[in-house]
Order: C-alpha cells, then sequence, then structure tokens
C-alpha cells in the first residue's frame, strides 16, 4: 500500500490484514525499531513520508522499506505494498517477510517500547502470524541476523519478552486462511495451487 500512507488503528489494522487480496505467502514477521527517526522526532504522515524520500532518493530502493510503521502513540501506519518483498535484513531472507518499524530509538538509555506503541507492536506480530498460521517464534530481531552488527530494534526490547507477549495475545476468531487463500487464487492458476485444490480432487 504505497503512498498516500494511512493510520490505522489495531482493529483497522487487522481488518486490512483479512480484507488484503495476498498473492504471497508470508513466513516470518521482521521487527526494526527506525532509530532515526527517535520519538522526539515523530510528527505523523510528515515523518512517515521522509523515511520513504530516504529510502528511495537515498538508498535507491523502489518504495518505503517497510510495510508498516508503527507510532509512539500505537498509530499503525501503512507503508510498501504488502504483497511486495520488504527491504528488511538483506538479499533472499527478505522473500516471505512482512517487515515493520517501530518508530524509536530502542537503544537502552534513549526511547521506551511501552504502552499503546508496544501493545500494537505485538498486536501486529500476532495478527499476521494468524493470518498466515504462524507460531510466535516465526519472528525476526533484524541483529538475529549473524552478518549485521546492528542491536536493531534495540538493546533495551528483549526477545523473550516480546515473544511471551505475543503468545499471549488473544485474539477474535477469524476466517481461516485456506477459505480466504482458495478465493482469492484464480482458477486458471488453481493448479498451481499446491495443497490449496485439494478438494478438486474429491
Ligand atoms: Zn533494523
Amino acid at each position: 500500500m504505497p503512498a498516500p500512507f494511512r493510520p490505522l488503528d489495531r482493529d483497522a489494522f487487522a481488518a486490512a490484514l483479512m480484507a488484503f487480496v495476498w498473492d504471497r505467502r508470508i513466513w516470518r514477521v521482521d521487527m526494526h525499531h527506525t532509530f532515526h527517526p527517535s520519538h522526539a522526532d515523530y510528527d505523523g504522515e510528515p515523518c512517515i513520508a521522509r523515511m520513504c524520500k530516504f529510502h528511495v532518493v537515498d538508498r535507491g530502493f523502489d518504495d518505503i522499506a517497510q510495510h508498516v510503521s508503527i507510532a509512539p502513540d500505537g498509530t499503525i501506519w501503512t507503508g510498501r505494498d504488502w504483497n511486495k518483498t520488504p527491504a528488511s535484513v538483506g538479499g533472499v531472507l527478505n522473500q516471505g517477510a512482512f517487515m515493520f518499524e517501530a518508530i524509536g530509538n530502542f537503544d537502552a538509555g534513549a526511547d521506551r517500547l511501552e504502552g499503546e506503541q508496544l501493545a500494537s507492536v505485538v498486536m501486529v506480530i500476532r495478527a499476521v502470524q494468524r493470518r498466515f498460521r504462524l507460531p510466535p517464534e516465526a519472528l525476526l530481531f533484524h541483529r538475529d541476523v549473524p552478518v549485521t552488527a546492528k542491536t536493531c530494534p534495540g538493546t533495551s526490547v528483549d526477545k523473550a519478552q516480546i515473544l511471551s507477549r505475543v503468545a499471549r495475545l488473544q485474539l477474535p476468531e477469524v476466517t481461516p486462511l485456506a477459505q480466504v487463500m482458495r478465493r482469492a487464487v484464480p482458477a486458471a492458476r488453481a493448479g498451481d495451487a499446491g495443497g490449496l485444490h485439494m478438494r478438486s480432487g474429491l
């Protein structure tokens, strides 16, 4: 979902996630912090637009790197088209990832990931994982990647605590994945859809 960037609350994000017509499979959620902008730099939509401009003009990406950006007040901003591979941790590892950035610098002594922002972070992770039937452990911190020296998403963010919160979060029942995927697969491509067309063999 490229610009204009839209602000979603947690319920609207969950609804958008279910309504979206996916043409790729998500296997993992990638978590980053922005480092810069920090909490003090956040001013709403212009902050997202500046990140996009930096990614496109300075970094040479084809769009803003991340699928959503999560603001200090918990607002979930849309970003890159969710069907596009993100510019997340690099190379082939980006494939199959849903990438978000928590806006702030969460290295120890700087911003704190808490309150509404933490609630949105946990909800985004769980909602994407549930949409694709993934366990809480299908979560990558940028710093988990061996080739990076980054602390991203910040030294004050404890992965075990995030995983625990994600595992405990209860979300309302939704349409099962298989039903949604069957509707989304065009008839002409149904033969390519692997296990999703098992019913046609009955
Ligand atoms: Zn990162």
